[in-house]
């Protein structure tokens, strides 16, 4: 069913602590860790608890939880003091989406161009 857990998703299963990672942040519907191959300074992903396979998925279903997890987004990044800073949502393989469980990419720390190719 849409929202729930799947046995064969990382990001599930780091929410359900089966896999460590580095949490920087928890809210009663969202989690907030560092990324394993940080692409900048600051690299966290935010992800929304319940599993949707991306964003669009995520805020046509739930569209208060897409908005969990861009606020957090935000104070991921006023934690980490980052002036400025990028939320990224990787939408299908094409675009680089490996893990096919909604996630916000926050990226900051150095300077980002664009367009960011
Ligand atoms: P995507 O490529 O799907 O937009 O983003 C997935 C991200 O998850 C990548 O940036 C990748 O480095 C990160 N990642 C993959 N496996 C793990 C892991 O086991 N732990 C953590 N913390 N990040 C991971
Ligand atoms: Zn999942």
């Amino acid at each position: 069913m849409a929202g729930e857990p799947q046995d064969d998703c990382l990001f599930c299963k780091i929410v359900a602590g089966q896999v460590p990672a580095t949490v920087v942040r928890e809210s009663e519907t969202t989690l907030a860790f560092r990324d394993i191959n940080p692409q900048a300074p600051t690299h966290i992903l935010v992800i929304p608890k319940a599993h949707y396979r991306d964003a669009a998925a995520l805020a046509a279903a739930e569209p208060a939880l897409a908005a969990d997890v861009v606020r957090e987004a935000g104070a991921v990044a006023e934690e980490e003091k980052l002036e400025s800073y990028r939320t990224v949502f990787n939408t299908g393989a094409g675009a680089g989406q490996t893990v096919f469980h909604a996630h916000a990419h926050v990226l900051g720390g150095r300077g980002l161009q664009w367009p960011p190719g």
